[in-house]
């Protein structure tokens, strides 16, 4: 019965961090899985993070379940986060997830069920073309119809605006569902301007389409509010919407599976059924989810100074990356005969398309153990300021050959 079971393909990412811890030379470095990194190498846990974890320790009394829907405080701390006074409590529900993954699977999940698609077909979802490799596999899983709207020009580095525009007004039919990354696109680093959100979401609401926002670098981008400038832009021209929101990355919480979705509503009944109909997918699958890198995101919300050190935190993250961002444009112009780079000020988040070819990219690996994704995607956040000179001309190496 097992015995014909097939190898199912690597995940293209992960695969590469086996590949990269099995890679014994010294020198290599990962640019490829998205996680944050110090100037240290090391994915850091948070200072407000351990301060939290010490306080539930000894304060925690139970380790007995939560409700389906979660942790109350963390679920208020996320409206707020996520939605603050823009839209009222009655037209929210939220569900505590494990990650922006489970988040994204449960709303997945609930829509595939409670939203039908046209006659006798399933419900259709428009992912950006590219997105994350998992938005497909999660969104297919759930029973949804996966297709794609433009997004990144040929050219690689710019959003091809008007090309989107026209495939969100012809290709979706009314009711059917857009995935937007509210910031920081993965992977291209690419994201809308603020005028750009505003046809955007002219679109959206002119057509009836379902927006749901993947909201998983707040605090990645170019700040805490401005990263939800986009996603408030399109609450503002809609009735209804999803939100999936992660807390891995901007609390460094990756190993504790802190997500979240809130379903906008147009009434304070819709809300009542929809939470009903959102908790019996959780109960089905996981029935109940883990309380820890919840109850750290509440408690550090809930206390003005932890709150404080946790912005600082994030903002040291950011600028991080910023600057390793730059410090890398500008390796890459004192390299003779490389191209320009300097479209990587542009981009935002973690994340950033170099263009950097398969054989390009195949050459970094095998000759210098820096690994990058197939596509050309690269993780800012992974590189060294100290092996900045390094790494640019490794670049400038391949990119000769
Ligand atoms: N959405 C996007 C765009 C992501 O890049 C990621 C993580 N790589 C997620 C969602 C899921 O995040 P989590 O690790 O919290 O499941």
């Amino acid at each position: 019965r097992f015995d014909s079971i097939a190898m199912a393909a690597p995940d293209a990412i992960l695969g590469l961090t086996e590949a990269f811890n099995a890679d014994t030379r010294p020198d290599k470095m990962n640019l490829s899985v998205g996680v944050y990194k110090d100037a240290s190498g090391v994915t850091p846990i948070m200072k407000c993070v351990k301060a939290a974890e010490r306080k539930l320790i000894e304060d925690e009394t139970t380790k007995g379940y939560l409700t389906i829907d979660g942790l109350p405080d963390y679920r208020e701390a996320v409206r707020e986060m996520v939605f603050g006074d823009q839209v009222p409590s009655e037209r929210v529900a939220i569900v505590q997830a494990p990650g922006g993954t489970g988040a994204l699977s449960v709303a997945g999940g609930f829509l595939a069920r409670q939203c039908s698609g046209g006659p006798g077909g399933p419900l259709r979802i428009f992912v950006p073309t590219p997105t994350w490799a998992n938005h497909n596999a999660i969104m297919q899983d759930a029973g949804l119809l996966v297709e794609n709207y433009s997004y990144l020009g040929s050219d690689r580095r710019t959003l091809d605006f008007d090309a989107m525009l026209e495939d969100l007004r012809t290709k979706p039919k009314p009711g059917e569902v857009v995935l937007l990354h509210a910031c920081c696109h993965n992977p291209t680093g690419v994201d809308p301007t603020a005028a750009q959100w505003k046809a955007i979401a002219s679109v959206i609401a002119e057509r009836g389409l379902l927006p749901l926002l993947d909201f998983a670098y707040q605090g990645f981008g170019d700040g805490l509010d401005q990263d939800a400038a986009g996603l408030r832009t399109i609450l503002d021209h809609v009735d209804e919407a999803i939100v999936c929101s992660s807390y891995s990355k901007n609390f460094g919480l990756y190993s504790e599976r802190v997500g979240a979705v809130g379903l906008v509503t147009a009434s304070a009944e819709a809300t009542k059924a929809s939470l009903s109909q959102l908790k019996k997918v959780v109960r089905s699958n996981y029935s109940n989810p883990p309380r820890h890198g919840a109850a750290i995101v509440a408690t550090v919300l809930a206390d003005a100074d932890l709150t404080a050190s946790w912005k600082e935190e994030l903002e040291t993250m950011r600028l991080r990356i910023t600057h390793l961002r730059e410090q890398f444009v500008a390796g890459m112009s004192e390299q003779a005969g490389a191209p320009d780079f300097t479209f990587l000020l542009n981009q935002k988040g973690m994340f950033s398309f170099s263009g950097l070819t398969p054989m390009q990219v195949d050459e970094l690996k095998n000759k210098y153990g820096i690994y990058i994704v197939g596509s050309g995607r690269i993780n800012v956040a992974g590189m060294s300021e100290d092996r900045m000179d390094w790494l640019c001309s490794a670049v400038a190496d391949v990119i000769g050959n």
